[in-house]
């Protein structure tokens, strides 16, 4: 069996998770592995169906994927998560229950992802239409010690998910 793995992207909404993700499953698809993504919204939608904002939903919210995340690494999948996670004590819980876990931050300054508004949430959020939003209302936490950082005002989308292809490479996942 190959070894499992899961990226784990952390960021602010409109940082690029989704995006990075979408070209980092054709990569790693290209290397002739199965991957999976667990993708905030899409959970949201399902899984954690009902779940609000709150700290307790939020890691309500995270240690369900991170639950999946386990089951599907143990049996030797590619898993990508793409949810903000934005609490670090919790992300930590994630890769104490997956083991081996890569996080890559997605980094963003707040300005640049205000300015994208790709879901137009920071305009609702700036209008208090929402509360207890990231990056407004609500608290980032950025990693300490992420395997990878994703400038993403900085590099091209190509090349966050070439890093993040580089490291998994370089952990020795595709051997
Ligand atoms: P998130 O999933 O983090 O909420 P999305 O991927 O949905 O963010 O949105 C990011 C937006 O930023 C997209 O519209 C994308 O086209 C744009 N973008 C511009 N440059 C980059 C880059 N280098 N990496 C990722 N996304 C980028």
């Amino acid at each position: 069996m190959q070894k499992g793995f899961t990226v784990w992207f952390t960021g602010l909404s409109g940082a690029g998770k989704t995006t990075i993700t979408e070209r980092l499953v054709e990569l790693i698809q290209e290397k002739g592995r199965n991957v999976e993504v667990l993708d905030g919204d899409v959970v949201r939608t399902n899984l954690s169906k009902g779940l609000g904002f709150s700290k307790e939903d939020r890691d309500t919210n995270i240690k369900r994927i991170a639950f999946v995340c386990k089951l599907l690494t143990r049996n030797g999948a590619a898993v990508i998560s793409a949810a903000i996670s934005p609490y670090r004590d919790i992300r930590q819980h994630a890769r104490d229950e997956i083991k081996n876990f890569v996080e890559v931050y997605v980094s963003c300054p707040l300005e640049v992802c205000e300015s994208r508004d790709v879901k137009g949430l920071y305009a609702k959020a700036r209008a208090g239409e929402i509360k207890q939003f990231t990056g407004i209302d609500d608290p980032y936490e950025e990693p300490l010690n992420p395997e990878v950082v994703c400038e993403t005002d900085k590099e091209t989308v190509e090349q966050s998910a070439q890093k993040v292809m580089a490291k998994l490479e370089e952990l020795g996942y595709f051997a």
